[in-house]
């Protein structure tokens, strides 16, 4: 018997969290945090729905919160199985839950309630975590394996393929956007009975990827012939390392001027030197470059800012200037300070690159808001607000479907009377909010015509 239920990412993005039971192992697949409205965030305090101290094995997809923020909490209520993921992801999910440790703590003092985890917890999850490869057959148990593949979402990002018997299980996690800057290109599964797929843009195309350096080259000028400040609220992990490989194109191509850029965020500085250290990771392209002597990261104009002494300084250098800084949706970080200083010129330019999530600032701002509150100011916006829709580190409608009809699916009928049962027996759509979730749901049956369903949270199936 092996039995699957889902504990996130039903239909919505965040919480990802899959428990399969056989009859001697507990496995779970990720173990992320809810985000979004209040009501889903409050899940973050409630207990988990099965004992945490009869899981075997933590098999994690990649270091994005809302896959692996409970980790912490799930060792805190006594979890001691043991945790795999790829190398990177290990030590990126080490620098992700130490940060989000500290912000959980302040907004809990805040909310008058007792943070779910503590920095000992994080110490404890390193100690189970295995770093593995991709492509390594791993075995779980008596009869259960499993193996990591490229799902050129973010670096060291994968997709799970799990042996249980006689069944295949695989659990896409997040799939990247192909071709993206630095990582390899999702890889593709031939062969399997059941598949957990992600959904976050099931419902939509993403614009020609080939414009977006265009784009940000118009964007780098424009504030160069206005002598004005270029801000670009970024996520600390993928994008602005994606951001950084862009502009060191750029400049040592010659096709911008060399102008002061600043990386004011200490997780994303943190999370780059992990970029450094597994250039296997990268794409031949990427490879070619640094074999050619190039250093990626490095380039005229570069600056970091750790400190926040350093970061303030940034104020004292003369425009132009580019400041790329957290928050990806400006809900906090140091964009707001530099928003708050610049938000109000009309030489500046905003520039967003990221999905804003609705009722965020960032949002606030694309929408066209004239006037905005940050840290209770009123500050008006004058400056151009321009967004670049390209750069989004998930597959569209389009690639997720490829994904899916990439699998071989069973041969109805064959000629003896009997069916090939072999082949892919049933889709579930996770990890994207109902609608776009239940767009791909239609676009699955409809085209390839394999049962697909959107499961809800808590819903067991026997396989
Ligand atoms: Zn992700």
């Amino acid at each position: 018997m092996v039995k699957l239920s889902f504990f996130g990412g039903t239909r919505m993005v965040a919480g990802s969290n899959y428990l399969i039971e056989t009859e001697n192992t507990k496995i779970l697949v990720d173990c992320g945090l809810f985000q979004g409205e209040k009501v889903i965030e409050d899940k973050n305090y409630e207990k988990f729905p099965y004992n945490p101290k009869s899981i075997d094995f933590l098999l994690v997809t990649h270091a994005h919160m809302d896959h692996i923020g409970r980790i912490p909490k799930l060792y805190k209520e006594g979890f001691r199985g043991k945790i795999l993921g790829t190398r990177p992801t290990k030590d990126l999910t080490h620098n992700m839950l130490l940060d989000s440790q500290g912000i959980m703590k302040d907004e809990a003092k805040r909310e008058n309630r007792k943070p779910p985890y503590s920095q000992r917890d994080v110490i404890g999850v390193m100690e189970l975590f295995e770093g593995i490869d991709y492509h390594q057959i791993l075995k779980l148990s008596k009869g259960t394996k499993c193996q990591f593949r490229d799902a050129g979402h973010i670096l060291g990002s994968s997709i799970i393929e799990l042996w249980i018997g006689q069944v295949k299980i695989v659990f896409s996690g997040d799939l990247g956007n192909p071709p993206v800057p630095l990582l390899k290109p999702t890889e593709f599964i031939d062969e399997t009975d059941y598949v957990l797929v992600e959904s976050a843009y099931g419902d939509r195309l993403h614009e020609k990827r080939g414009e977006r350096k265009d784009l940000l080259e118009n964007a780098i000028e424009d504030t160069i012939t206005r002598k004005g400040v270029l801000m670009i609220p970024a996520f600390a992990l993928e994008r602005t390392q994606e951001l950084l490989y862009e502009l060191n194109s750029l400049v040592e191509n010659h096709r911008i001027s060399s102008i002061p850029i600043f990386v004011d965020s200490p997780l994303a500085i943190r999370n780059l030197d992990i970029y450094k250290k597994y250039p296997e990771y990268y794409n031949k392209e990427s490879v070619y470059l640094i074999e050619s002597g190039d250093e990626l990261f490095k380039f005229k104009g570069l600056k970091f800012t750790e400190t926040v002494k350093e970061s303030k300084k940034i104020n004292d250098v003369p425009p132009p200037k580019i400041i790329i800084a957290g928050s990806g949706m400006s809900e906090g970080g140091r964009i707001l300070h530099h928003e708050i200083r610049y938000l109000p010129d009309p030489n500046s330019i905003l520039l967003i690159i990221g999905y804003q999530v609705s009722g965020t600032l960032g949002r606030k701002i694309l929408d066209g808001a004239q006037k905005v509150k940050i840290f209770r100011e009123n500050i008006p916006v004058r400056a151009e607000v321009k967004a670049i829709g390209g750069y989004s580190a998930h597959a569209d409608q389009k690639g997720l479907y490829q994904w899916i009809a990439h699998i071989k699916r069973p041969v109805y009928p064959l000629r003896n009377g009997k069916k090939d049962i072999k082949g892919l027996k049933k889709v579930f759509v996770v990890q994207g909010e109902e609608g776009p979730a239940l767009a791909l749901v239609q676009k699955i049956k409809d085209n390839l015509g394999v049962e697909t369903e959107a499961p809800y949270f808590r819903e067991e199936i026997v396989l």
